[in-house]
């Protein structure tokens, strides 16, 4: 692989910077203020022809691949975490679309990358975080309807979507990987109740809690074949997981510049802090970081754009970029001194985003996991 980018990539990120640095640098403050936004930047993207970056022509998308999908989520999150999640979750649901119903849910695929629908992601239930085999929620068939009841929690976008992508179990028990089918349920259903989560970072992303009380959808909800999505979605997932790292990523890069222009400016002892040495070796650490990151991500990104398995390498790109997010964000806090501590600070603001890397989309612990795999002898 070329570390380069290729000419329609640069153009692409060339694109995504101005919005990101224009708009989204503004937006960010009432994003995190009132906890809501997430649809403009979604609405934005899909305006400026910008939101299908991965998606192929024939979904009405740019066709640029997993590396576009990574530049666009570094270069939002470099501005706000909660902005990169709300491009993301929609990337997401397209992603759980195809990855489970393939050219059957081109429709929608369509709809979402001209943003017609904006999704939520209603996959993690109170009881069923890391192990998502054990959902509970329950769309049980009654003549051409499903009948939908459970929690789902953690749910990106619930507050402001149009349709929701849920993964419901219409057959078989508890624990079966079997019986789980993936669903798209029109956001407005009665008997969907959604509640605003009021979490310390990502805020704007309308992530809520959802109950599901006796929604009745029809039988041809269910995307791809009934019962069967389990694998799917975690194909789309394991995708998706490369482009969360570029949040991440973008997390601890705009960190990390506002910590240096801060280095440079900020005079203590007559001189700028900048030419202190601790000041000096902890921000050429953290750049090192992000630059191992972006290799990472970019290298995963580059795999599944050839169509090769690259769980292993996805998972290692989303666990060191949210590991770098936490370590570059306190190291630049800590160069603002007391400054940095202000409510609503860049540098505070994006602190609070990035312990969210470390557990949203998989913790730390998943991706580890997902590692150890290599090291298990062959069967
Ligand atoms: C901001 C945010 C946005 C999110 N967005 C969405 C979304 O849009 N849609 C959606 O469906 N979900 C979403 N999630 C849910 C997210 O995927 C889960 O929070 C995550 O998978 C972890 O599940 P949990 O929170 O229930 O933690 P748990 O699974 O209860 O884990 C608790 C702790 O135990 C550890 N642990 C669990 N099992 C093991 C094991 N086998 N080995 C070692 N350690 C283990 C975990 O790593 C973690 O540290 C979001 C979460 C956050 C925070």
């Amino acid at each position: 692989m070329s570390f380069a980018l290729t000419k329609e990539l640069e153009e692409y990120q060339a694109k995504i910077r101005e919005y990101a640095q224009k708009t989204v640098r503004e937006y960010a403050k009432y994003m995190d203020e009132a906890n809501d936004g997430g649809d403009k930047i979604v609405k934005d993207l899909a305006n400026m022809g910008l939101l299908g970056m991965k998606q192929p022509r024939k979904f009405g998308g740019l066709e640029l691949g997993e590396r576009a999908f990574a530049i666009a989520t570094e270069e939002l999150g470099a501005e706000s975490g909660g902005a990169s999640h709300s491009l993301h979750t929609q990337q997401n649901a397209l992603q759980l679309l195809y990855s489970v119903g393939g050219d059957s849910a081109a429709e929608w695929i369509e709809r979402g990358v001209k943003g017609q629908e904006i999704y939520a992601v209603a996959l993690t239930e109170p009881q069923a975080g890391s192990d998502l085999g054990a959902l509970q929620t329950t769309a049980k068939p009654e003549g051409n309807e499903l009948v939908i009841n459970g929690e789902k929690i953690f749910t990106s976008g619930a507050t402001y979507a149009t349709k929701m992508v849920v993964l419901a179990r219409t057959s078989g028990n508890p624990g079966d990987r079997q019986g789980i089918s993936l669903l798209l349920v029109d956001a407005k259903t009665p008997g969907i109740k959604v509640q605003k989560l009021d979490l310390m970072g990502i805020r704007g992303a309308g992530i809520g809690y959802v109950k599901f009380e006796n929604v009745r959808v029809p039988k041809d909800s269910i995307i791809g074949k009934e019962g069967d999505a389990y694998r799917g979605a975690l194909k789309g997932l394991m995708i998706s997981r490369n482009g969360y790292a570029g949040i991440a990523l973008g997390v601890a890069r705009g960190a990390l510049e506002e910590a240096i222009v801060r280095a440079q400016t900020r005079k203590q002892f007559g001189k700028p802090i900048i030419e202190q040495e601790w000041i000096g070796f902890n921000l050429a650490d953290a750049y090192i970081k992000v630059e191992a990151a972006r290799l990472l991500i970019h290298r995963a990104a580059d795999l599944l754009d050839r169509g090769v398995e690259a769980t292993v390498e996805a998972s290692m790109a989303k666990y060191f970029a949210a590991v770098t997010a936490v370590e570059v964000t306190r190291t630049a806090l800590h160069v603002f001194g007391g400054h940095g501590l202000n409510r609503g600070s860049k540098v505070e603001r994006l602190y609070r985003d990035a312990k969210i890397m470390e557990i949203a989309e998989g913790t730390n612990e998943m991706q580890l996991l997902a590692v150890t795999r290599l090291f298990q002898p062959k069967k």
